[in-house]
């Protein structure tokens, strides 16, 4: 029992470690992040754009995948992924913020709750183990920023340098998509232009962009296009089931117990496949027009993060009794 607690403080000391370093790196992450997608870029409308066909359409789509792309990064490590502590966040004036499709309603509504048509509930408020705060449902304690992110999804230092939560996980989710596309763009269009740069020692390598800045990119976009996809998609499943990537953990763990009860556990955040991506993305009923997904305009989230909406007369998580919610707190109960 002293020896298994030993080595529990060890891992403990290597992940706080781990912590510390990638939050130390993340900032040359991130730079290192914006110079390969610019290069990225770069390689793609000096060497394969030129050679696309109906270049009157093609051009104008790859330049709206290329600023989307940018614009999601840009938002994605900029955009604060919502402290419990931050005053609620306003959309702004700028034109950078899309207007809501029904704003004069949305503005008579308060206290968060933004959705006319679906229930939505106050989230339950709990204390944070860790910095003692109190905070809504859905709330999570990030180890690196030592502070508690509402609708926590992860902390990702090593692409965006900060969490992934309320105000940025849409950007996370629409930079995911446009990456794959942009990725998948240069793997299956620049194949001819690929072996040109391999055998360029006759000349034939007429752009301004170095053969092996070209190769190296085609080669990681490659990669990435696989990599980036499968995230992507594993990302909208979990939207889809309106489940966070902590709570897509979580909810197993409950669906066990439930299970082990002859019970069966429901997700009181789920509204079915259609509605749960609808409010993720804010589009549709009272949300923003559907433009926003392709036209990369700043939107709020359809919620303070301090309410939740749910199935009519499911006010918590089925199967799950008061209590045994897991906690951050959780993992460090032998401490
Ligand atoms: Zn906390
Ligand atoms: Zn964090």
């Amino acid at each position: 029992m002293f020896c298994a607690k030993r080595v529990f403080r060890c891992f403990k000391a290597l992940e706080r470690l781990g912590n510390r370093i990638t939050g130390a790196a993340g900032p040359y992450f991130v730079g290192l992040a914006v110079i390969l997608l610019w290069m990225g870029t770069i390689c793609f409308f000096d060497v394969i754009a030129p050679s696309l066909s109906y270049p009157l359409i093609s051009i104008p789509l790859c330049l709206l995948v290329a600023l989307n792309m940018h614009a999601h990064y840009f938002y994605v490590c900029t955009v604060k992924p919502g402290f419990i502590d931050d005053t609620p966040a306003e959309a702004g004036t700028s034109f950078l913020w899309a207007k809501r499709k029904d704003w004069y309603n949305s503005k008579s509504l308060t206290g968060g709750v933004r959705w006319t048509t679906t229930q939505v509930t106050p989230a339950t408020m709990t204390r944070c183990g860790r910095c003692d705060k109190s905070r809504p449902e859905r709330a999570h304690h990030c180890k690196v920023c030592n502070r508690c992110v509402l609708k926590y999804d992860h902390h990702c230092p090593v692409r965006i340098n900060q969490c992934v939560g309320l105000h940025n996980e849409r950007h996370f989710v629409l930079f995911l998509a446009y990456l794959s596309v942009a990725t998948f763009c240069v793997g299956a269009l620049g194949y001819n232009q690929l072996i040109d740069s391999f055998i360029s020692y006759d000349g034939r390598w007429t752009y301004h962009v170095p053969e092996v800045m070209y190769g190296m990119i085609y080669i990681l976009s490659v990669v990435l296009c696989f990599a980036v996809t499968v995230m992507g998609l594993w990302h909208l499943w979990g939207i889809s089931n309106a489940e966070t990537s902590v709570e897509s953990h979580d909810h197993e763990q409950y669906r066990q117990r439930a299970k082990a009860r002859r019970e069966a556990f429901v997700n009181s955040y789920d509204l079915g496949r259609k509605k749960n991506l609808s409010l993720f993305f804010n589009i549709g009923e009272n949300g923003y027009p559907l433009y926003t997904l392709f036209i990369p305009f700043r939107i709020l989230p359809y919620t303070d993060g301090r309410s939740w909406a749910r199935p009519q007369g499911l006010e918590r998580h089925r199967g799950v009794r008061a209590g045994e919610e897991l906690t951050d707190a959780s993992d460090d109960e032998d401490y």
